[in-house]
């Protein structure tokens, strides 16, 4: 979790749409939780200083996870 340092402009969201729901990838592809919401951030690729913006898909436990990191609050998922 080294990008961390070179990452900022965090964000989580819940994923609105089923068709948006996938897998967690929080943890290197190897989380089989269905992922609830999107994280995006930007971050420097290389050397030459060019910004990227990343967005990943977590499950509940990932995002806790990047929320408690970026100091973040979890969006409440919506009621239905
Ligand atoms: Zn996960």
């Amino acid at each position: 979790m080294s990008d961390t340092d070179r990452s900022w402009d965090h964000r989580l969201v819940v994923l609105e749409n089923d068709w948006q729901r996938e897998h967690c990838s929080g943890s290197r592809g190897r989380c089989l939780e269905k992922a609830i919401y999107g994280a995006s951030y930007s971050y420097v690729t290389g050397m030459c200083g060019r910004t990227t913006r990343r967005f990943t898909t977590l499950c509940e436990k990932h995002a806790e996870q990047f929320a408690e990191r970026h100091s973040l609050i979890i969006p409440q998922e919506a009621m239905e």
